[in-house]
């Protein structure tokens, strides 16, 4: 048997093998080069901006895109262009990035926490309705790590109770369910162009509708709540509704435009090392993989395993276990660590409820219910969230000379779980954020 590096052995992916995200080549450079060449920077009608959002409404599918600066200001845009606000509530899932619920808080409306489904990890829709009461406006569902949640089942729940759907897209740009597009199905929905995504454009955010008031009020909220003049085209600077400052710009506008070019593509590299992946890891009966429904693609932002020490025969919990596996992995070079470390519930700004400040919107006197964040109600959510971990490093233009690496690696710690556990306390902290992405 090879000794485990974390054991003193060899360490089997070497540094600088695993190439960041994204890919940046000329034509990118190119065209952020052209954003200087034309002396434009900045502003809601600039030629980058408007061309962007008329090729990402294409590409979605929907006859309406506004740019935004990131993926929260277009959630937040879009509960506001529904006019969601105090003494509403809106249904989310447990288990996301935080923004998709804080976002409902921006808005001064509750948000109502569904547990997630134990193999999707997306909303649980079985449990959605037990939740929605008559101050209940709309479900905000998630395309958890690029896999599209069950839209067929929540929009037939929207539909018989009277709420709107706005989906949270960020990490799936160009998943498709039943053959459309993720961003295509609810009355809104939002991305996000933050560095990690699939979609990268440094950061930025694009809003999509196919309904003309929630553009029109999107439009007016994304620029300080300002009319534009009819005739003229120019700002009238008489702010008519509260508006925000959330256009984008038009060097990330050009550098995302000229990502885009490449979408489909880097998807199909993310999805062939994904299942390069899943196959790796099919040998091993107590390892979860990512689960695809045949009616969806997974765009893959972000690989999933899950790790079962019972099956696997070792005495540890599944926290231990995950974590001694994330330190022996980690010393081999294999990229692995959490994103989410609890349900979204279980963070502080939930359960002080502080909120805006002094308690709001929780105590509004136009809110009349007693919410208490509790996390025992989001079990699926809490037991993810002891065993899995990201494997990451399956993003272009990576491919297979890093996965048989990995492939390697993966068999060799998977191989040996008794040096795993003897190192299970060792002082090793396994992570990825800021080595691939972005800084912190
Ligand atoms: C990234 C992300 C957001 C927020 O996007 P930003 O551009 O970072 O503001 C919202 N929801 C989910 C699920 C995300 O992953």
């Amino acid at each position: 048997m090879t000794k485990l590096a974390i054991d003193g052995g060899k360490r089997t992916v070497p540094e600088g093998a695993i190439k960041p995200w994204p890919p940046i080549g000329q034509m990118d450079r190119d065209a952020v080069l052209r954003v200087f060449d034309n002396q434009m920077l900045c502003g809601a009608g600039a030629p980058e901006t408007v061309a962007l959002q008329k090729e990402w409404a294409e590409y979605v599918g929907r006859k309406h895109c506004l740019a935004t600066n990131s993926g929260t200001a277009a959630l937040h845009m879009a509960l506001a262009a529904a006019q969601i606000g105090v003494g509403d509530e809106v249904i989310v899932p447990a288990y996301t990035f935080l923004a998709s619920a804080s976002c409902i808080l921006h808005a001064n409306a509750i948000p109502i926490f569904v547990d997630i489904d134990e193999r999707t990890y997306n909303i649980d829709v079985s449990k959605i309705e037990e939740k929605i009461t008559e101050r209940t406006k709309a479900i905000l569902p998630v395309h958890l790590h690029g896999l599209p949640a069950d839209l067929d089942e929540i929009l037939a729940i929207a539909k018989k109770h009277n709420l709107i759907v706005i989906e949270d897209a960020c990490q799936a740009h160009g998943a498709e369910y039943k053959g459309k597009k993720v961003g295509s199905f609810g009355e809104m929905a939002a991305f996000s162009q933050n560095s990690s995504k699939n979609l990268c454009g440094g950061e930025g955010g694009l809003f999509v509708t196919d309904d003309d008031t929630y553009m029109m009020r999107g439009d007016m909220l994304r620029m300080f709540g300002d009319e534009i003049d009819d005739e003229t085209q120019l700002r009238v600077y008489n702010a008519s509704i509260l508006g925000y400052m959330y256009r984008t710009q038009e060097l990330p506008a050009a550098f995302t435009r000229s990502q885009l070019k490449r979408l489909d593509e880097n998807n199909a590299i993310r999805q062939k090392n994904c299942a390069a992946l899943t196959e790796i890891l099919s040998g091993y009966d107590w390892v979860t993989t990512p689960y695809v429904p045949s009616d969806r693609t997974h765009v893959y932002w972000m690989y999933i395993a899950r790790f079962d020490p019972k099956k696997a025969g070792v005495d540890l919990s599944p926290r231990e276990f995950r974590v001694a596996l994330e330190k022996a992995l980690h010393m081999e070079g294999v990229l692995v660590g959490q994103w989410q470390i609890m349900p979204v519930p279980a963070q502080d700004l939930f359960q002080t409820k502080i909120g805006h400040g002094k308690g709001f919107p929780w105590n509004s006197k136009f809110y009349d219910r007693e919410i208490t964040y509790d996390v025992a109600d989001y079990p699926v959510a809490s037991a993810l969230c002891e065993d899995y971990t990201v494997i990451v490093g399956t993003n272009p233009p990576n491919g297979s000379e890093m996965l048989e690496r990995y492939a390697e690696a993966i068999h060799k710690v998977f191989g040996d779980l008794d040096t795993v556990v003897k190192h299970k306390d060792d002082d090793i902290v396994a992570h990825f954020s800021g080595s691939i992405f972005m800084a912190a």
